[in-house]
């Protein structure tokens, strides 16, 4: 399972929860760059 976290407010959310924004943007308070957390490797994802 690959989880997101938010780099504003901390928040974890999942792949399903992001689709439904049709972004990469946090679900919680909508900031554009977040880090997907997938077998204890942490990459940034910076939306454009
Ligand atoms: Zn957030």
């Amino acid at each position: 399972m690959v989880k997101y976290i938010c780099l504003r407010c901390g928040r974890e959310f999942d792949e399903s929860q992001l689709a439904v924004m049709m972004t990469v943007r946090c679900p919680y308070c909508g900031y554009r760059v977040i880090a997907k957390a997938r077998g204890g490797e942490v990459k940034v994802i910076r939306a454009v």
